[in-house]
C-alpha cells in the first residue's frame, strides 16, 4: 500500500497503559465524516455539522454491530487552525489499551489509516505550520529530562533558532548578491558592498555559525545529559554513591566482591543538570566469564563517559587494582571520590598521579560530602556558557550542516581573498546557504525526512 500525505491518519497519542483519559487523533481531509460514523449523541449531535473547536460529549458505536465502546468526549477542530493544518478530531476516551485500540480499529475500518511516528508533526511542517528545526524539537520537549531542556526544546520550537539561521541565510543571500552582480555586470560601476565589506560579512556570518557549533556540546548535555561513570575496585562503594546521588534503591548493594555485573544507567538532576550515571561492575582481573563481561563493558563506559568519578577506599591501602585503574582512567576529566570518610584510616594518602585533580571527600554510607560531590560534578561541566546567549544547538544534524556551512565560509574567504574568479566565491556562498536552509528544511529530501519523523513515537 502507498502511503500518501494526504490520506486521512489516526493514532493513539497518549502512552499506553492505563490512565484516566486516554486520546486517539484524526487527522486529514476525512477526519470528521470518519469520525462522525462511530460518534452518537443521544441529543442528535453530527460532528459534521459542529463548529470548529468544539467538544462533543456522546458514545463511540460500532456502527456494523451497534456495540457501544465507551463514553467519549470529542474535540473537532477544523483547518487551518490545527496541530496539522488539516481537519483534526481528538476522541478523549477513558485511558484503557483495549478501548483506544477498538476505537482506533474503528476508524482504521472507516476509511482513516495508523500515523507512522512522527506523522502529525511531519504534517505540521509538510502544511508550513512549523519549519524543520521546530518539528524536530517537539520530540526534544516531549523527551526533555530537566526543566533547563524543556524550555531550550521551547524556544526553538518557538523558532529562535530558526530565526537565527533565517538571519544569517538573509544576509549571505545578500552577500552573494553583489558578487554575482559583480560576474554579471563587471565593467559597470555597482553601487554594491565594497571589497572589504563583503569580506567583513562573510566573516560576520561564519563567526555567528562558529558560535552556535560551540554550543553545540552544551546543547547536547541537556538533552542527552553529562555522561559520568563511577569507577573503582569492587567494594570501594560505588553502588552505594550511585544510591547516595540518586536518594533510592536503585542499585543492588551488596557486600560481596564484583556483585555489580551489569552497568546501571540513572538520570539525576544536578542544579538543572541532567547527569546520566553509568555504574560499572569494579574493574578486577578474573576468570569469571560473566565478569570478564563486566570488566570489558567498564572500560567501555570509562571511554564513552565524559567524566569519571573515580572512587577510592580510605579504609584501605591503596593497591594494585587501584593503580590499575587510576592508569585507564588518566586521561580522562576526574573527579577523585575518596569514600569510607567514616571509616577512614589515618595513613591514607592520595596516590601522586591524583593530586592535581579535584578531590571530594564522601561517606556514602552516611550521604556525608554528596552535595559537595554533586557542586564540584555541577562546576565541571561546561553548561551554563552558551545558555545564557539563549541559544544552542541540541542537534547532531544542525551540527553537522553548521559545520559543512562553516567549511563554505571559509572556502569563500579563502577564494575571494586570492582573487579566483568570483564565480567560485559565489560558488562557495550558495553553498553555505544551502547547508544553512537544511537545518530549517528548506532543502530536504524524502531520505532526512523520513529520518527526523522515524525518531518519533507513534501519535505525535
Ligand atoms: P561496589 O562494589 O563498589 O559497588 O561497593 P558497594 O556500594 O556495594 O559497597 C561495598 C560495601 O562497602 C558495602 O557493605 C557498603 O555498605 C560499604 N560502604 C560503602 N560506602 C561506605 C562508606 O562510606 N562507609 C562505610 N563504612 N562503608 C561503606
Amino acid at each position: 500500500m502507498i502511503f500518501s500525505e494526504f490520506d486521512t491518519i489516526a493514532a493513539i497519542s497518549t502512552p499506553i497503559g492505563e490512565g484516566g483519559i486516554g486520546i486517539v487523533r484524526i487527522s486529514g481531509p476525512e477526519a470528521v465524516a470518519i469520525s462522525s460514523r462511530i460518534f452518537f449523541s443521544s441529543k442528535g449531535v453530527n460532528l459534521s455539522t459542529v463548529k470548529s473547536h468544539t467538544i462533543n460529549y456522546g458514545y463511540i458505536i460500532d456502527p456494523e454491530s451497534g456495540e457501544k465502546i465507551d463514553e467519549v468526549l470529542v474535540s473537532v477542530m477544523r483547518a487551518p487552525k490545527t496541530y496539522t493544518r488539516e481537519d483534526v478530531v481528538e476522541i478523549n476516551c477513558h485511558g484503557g489499551f483495549i478501548i483506544l485500540n477498538k476505537i482506533l480499529n474503528l476508524l482504521i475500518r472507516q476509511g482513516a489509516r495508523v500515523a507512522e511516528p512522527g506523522e502529525f508533526t511531519k504534517r505540521a511542517f509538510l502544511r508550513g505550520r512549523i519549519d524543520l528545526s521546530q518539528a524536530e524539537s517537539v520530540i526534544d520537549l516531549i523527551r526533555a529530562k530537566t526543566d533547563d531542556a524543556r524550555k531550550i526544546a521551547l524556544e526553538h520550537l518557538d523558532g529562535k533558532l530558526s530565526i537565527k539561521i533565517n538571519e544569517l541565510r538573509d544576509i549571505l543571500t545578500r552577500v552573494c548578491a553583489h558578487v554575482e552582480a559583480y560576474i554579471d555586470f563587471p565593467e559597470e560601476e555597482i553601487d554594491g558592498l565594497t571589497e572589504a565589506e563583503i569580506k567583513k560579512e562573510i566573516i560576520k556570518v561564519r563567526d555567528e555559525i562558529d558560535k552556535l557549533i560551540e554550543g553545540y556540546e552544551e546543547g547536547k548535555i541537556y538533552r542527552e545529559g553529562l555522561r559520568v561513570a563511577i569507577v573503582g575496585k569492587p567494594n570501594v562503594g560505588k553502588s552505594s554513591l550511585l544510591n547516595a546521588l540518586l536518594m533510592k534503591e536503585r542499585a543492588i548493594v551488596t557486600e560481596i566482591p564484583g556483585t555489580t555485573r551489569d552497568i546501571i544507567e540513572e538520570y539525576i538532576n544536578i542544579k538543572g543538570l541532567p547527569v546520566k550515571i553509568i555504574d560499572t561492575a569494579g574493574i578486577r582481573k578474573s576468570h569469571d566469564l560473566v565478569e570478564n563481561e563486566g570488566i570489558r563493558r567498564t572500560l567501555k563506559a570509562l571511554d564513552e563517559a565524559e567524566l569519571v568519578l573515580l572512587m577510592l577506599d580510605m579504609s584501605e591501602e591503596i593497591n594494585s587494582l587501584d593503580m590499575e585503574i587510576i592508569d585507564r582512567a588518566k586521561d580522562k576529566k576526574t573527579i577523585v571520590v575518596l569514600n569510607k570518610s567514616d571509616i577512614k584510616r589515618d595513613n591514607f594518602h592520595i596516590p601522586q598521579q591524583l593530586k592535581n585533580k579535584p578531590t571530594v571527600e564522601i561517606s556514602a554510607l552516611k550521604g556525608e560530602g554528596i552535595e559537595k560531590l554533586k557542586d564540584t560534578i555541577f562546576n565541571l561541566s561546561v553548561l551554563g556558557r552558551y545558555r545564557q546567549e539563549g541559544l544552542i544547538v541540541t542537534k547532531l544534524r544542525h551540527k553537522i550542516a553548521l559545520e559543512s556551512a562553516k567549511a563554505s565560509m571559509n572556502n569563500a574567504l579563502d577564494s575571494f581573498g586570492k582573487n579566483e574568479p568570483l564565480e567560485i566565491t559565489a560558488m562557495f556562498l550558495r553553498e553555505g546557504l544551502s547547508f544553512l536552509g537544511q537545518i530549517v528544511g528548506v532543502i530536504t529530501t524524502e531520505d532526512i525526512l523520513n529520518l527526523i519523523f522515524s525518531e518519533f513515537c507513534i501519535g505525535k
